[in-house]
């Protein structure tokens, strides 16, 4: 099995999402309820392109949404006052 590259998979992706929208072009709705194929709406294909072109434009962006995050150090938590100090206190 080959695994592609970030670059590589984004370009195989781009392709991908260019075959789609050819194939969506040549589908386009036409008079009635009819496919410029022929086949009535909703046509087969259109639904096949458009959700693999759905399909790659959501991997696309998650690949373009990834950035490296700076580590946070961890917020310290108040801690909770023992009863006998809220006692002492006069807060009960
Ligand atoms: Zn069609």
């Amino acid at each position: 099995m080959r695994v592609l590259s970030h670059a590589q998979f984004t370009v195989y992706a781009q392709q991908q999402i260019e075959m789609a929208e050819q194939m969506l072009a040549r589908h386009r709705l036409g008079p009635g309820r009819w496919c410029s194929c022929g086949r009535q709406m909703p046509c087969s294909v259109v639904a096949a392109a458009t959700a693999a072109k759905q399909h790659m434009q959501a991997k696309v962006a998650l690949l373009e949404a990834t950035v490296v995050l700076p580590v946070l150090a961890p917020v310290a938590q108040a801690q909770p006052v023992p009863l006998w100090r809220r006692l002492l206190a006069g807060l009960l």
